[in-house]
């Protein structure tokens, strides 16, 4: 491959640098090809499959790999960005509590043209470099320097033995937020798996786990990896670390496990790096009466434990996850939709809890490891949309008028307006426990109280009944009147005079 930076033209990087996720997409795909970008960007087609739209509206998909990153132990972040990208970013980095300093190499047309960035970057890598605070520097590329071919795979791969972990997040590649995570991840299994294959590596912090262990991909509630363990333990097998991990030793022993738990199915660099040292992957997860029961047996196959051992645990925690969930039904209509990946899952919790879900909408895309779990809410009637788009979610909801909406921010504004209960599943939904029999009776609580709450919404609706809305809301002497349509004609016609007067054209008599 050519490593040597093709450098964008100077027109080029003038109009790139205008450019973001609010509009020029395909430019900065063409620009990002043409810089030498192509094997890249065909990577995150193959990895992040889009369609059946192009992509689910999301938050800034670098945000993803952002927070895998400061949530780490001795790891260093730098992003190089256009400045309001790196604002928002760090903005909503602190918001969710990081406090860690990101680094930032900005530039400008000049250093766009000239390749200069790519040595503002390395010299940016170069003084963060510190062995005594860093065991690893993440270098992210935003939009524009993606978009300009900044070639950061000719950083070193270590300075002063910190590790040097280059990646590009180009909200153009990257579908959402949730993939971010895995291109971050990916990236550092695979160098962990370098540095494993050329030689001995960092013991895990709380010493060598003897018994053989099952790698989790996805993030938990932190419950839900020692109820994983506790159910692993009668078959001799041990919970192994979370990936995205909290420290980069955890990267060797996530990868020397005897299975994989595809938790959340997304993770597709991830997986390949597993897969190539040689760690079985296996999907869905022990949601639930049926999901723990097929997990488990499939877990036990994959280990090559005895059947008698796999039934003995089946035969103990089935009984306890059905007795739960018989403890706390769940009665009412559904609809959810989120970005997280556990979307399936937590479908197939509420469905056993009693709950009429109708519908289940997730940002990410189809993959193997959550086929099983798409297999059996269609079998219970449920319809199931990958890469939803907020307008699926919305027509789901106004298709089947829920007891409870649950999903994103504009989703559950939307349930709201219209008098439906609603629930952020982010905050409130995949921020439980999900697995085994400490998942069963988690959800009910919050989901039977907000279905309780539709009387207070109708009481509402019938209190502001009246009042206008979105541009009418409010107090007014005079009914205001939508003049939208006659501003937007006055703008195009004051556009088109002023296109015609760039291009020297008579204007007017
Ligand atoms: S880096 Fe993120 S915020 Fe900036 S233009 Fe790209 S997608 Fe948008």
């Amino acid at each position: 491959m050519d490593d040597a930076p093709r450098l964008p033209e100077d027109d080029t990087a003038e109009e790139i640098q205008g450019l973001g996720c609010h509009a020029g997409a395909e430019q900065m795909k063409a620009a990002a090809i043409a810089s030498g970008k192509k094997e890249l960007l065909e990577g995150f087609e193959k990895d992040y499959p889009m369609g059946p739209h192009d992509q689910p509206q999301s938050m800034c998909p670098a945000f993803g790999s952002l927070r895998v990153g400061l949530r780490m132990r001795r790891v260093g972040t730098i992003l190089s960005g256009s400045a309001c990208c790196v604002y928002g970013l760090t903005f909503t980095s602190h918001f969710y509590g990081a406090k860690r300093t990101v680094g930032y190499v900005p530039f400008n047309s000049e250093s766009l043209v000239t390749g200069k960035l790519y040595e503002d970057i390395r010299e940016a890598v170069e003084l963060m470099a510190d062995p005594e605070k860093y065991d690893a520097i993440i270098m992210t590329s935003l939009c524009v320097p993606t978009a300009s071919g900044v070639p950061l795979q000719m950083l070193p791969k270590e300075i002063n033995g910190v590790r040097i972990v280059g990646i590009d997040v180009p909200g153009f590649g990257i579908p959402t937020h949730a993939e971010a995570k895995d291109v971050l991840s990916g990236a550092m299994l695979r160098y962990a798996r370098e540095e494993a294959t050329a030689g001995p590596v960092q013991a895990p912090r709380d010493g060598i786990e003897e018994r053989p262990s099952v790698s989790l991909v996805g993030e938990m509630f932190p419950v839900d990896p020692m109820t994983i363990g506790a159910m692993l333990e009668p078959m001799g097998l041990a919970a192994g670390p979370v990936t995205p991990v909290r420290e980069w030793r955890e990267l060797y022993s996530a990868l020397d496990c005897a299975a994989v738990a595809a938790i959340h199915p997304f993770y597709t660099a991830s997986f390949r790096e597993f897969e190539r040292a040689g760690r079985p992957i296996v999907g869905s997860a022990p949601v639930g009466h049926d999901g723990t029961d097929e997990w488990l047996q499939a877990i036990g196959k994959t280990c090559n434990v005895a059947q008698d051992k796999i039934d003995a645990v089946r035969n103990t925690m089935l009984p306890a996850i059905r007795a739960a969930l018989a403890a706390t039904p769940i009665k009412g209509r559904i609809t959810l939709s989120g970005y997280e990946g556990s979307e399936l899952l937590v479908g197939r919790l509420l469905v056993e809890s009693g709950a009429d879900l109708r519908y289940v909408g997730t940002a990410c895309p189809k993959t193997p490891y959550s086929a099983e779990d798409a297999e059996w809410l269609r079998s219970k009637g449920v319809y199931v949309q990958y890469r939803a788009s907020l307008e699926q979610d919305l027509a789901a909801m106004h298709e089947f008028q829920p007891d409870l909406a649950i999903g994103t921010t504009p989703v559950v504004q939307k349930a709201k307006e219209t008098s439906i209960p609603a629930l952020y599943f982010t905050n409130l939904i995949s921020a439980r426990p999900l697995m085994g029999p400490a998942g069963a009776g988690s959800l009910a609580q919050v989901i039977n109280g907000a279905i309780a709450n539709k009387p207070r919404f109708d009481k509402m609706t019938a209190f502001f009944e009246g009042v206008g809305k979105s541009d009418t809301a409010g107090v007014w002497e005079d009914t205001p009147s939508d003049k939208s349509v006659a501003f937007r004609k006055k703008n195009a016609a004051r556009n088109k005079i002023n296109n015609a007067v760039d291009a020297g054209e008579a204007v007017g008599t």
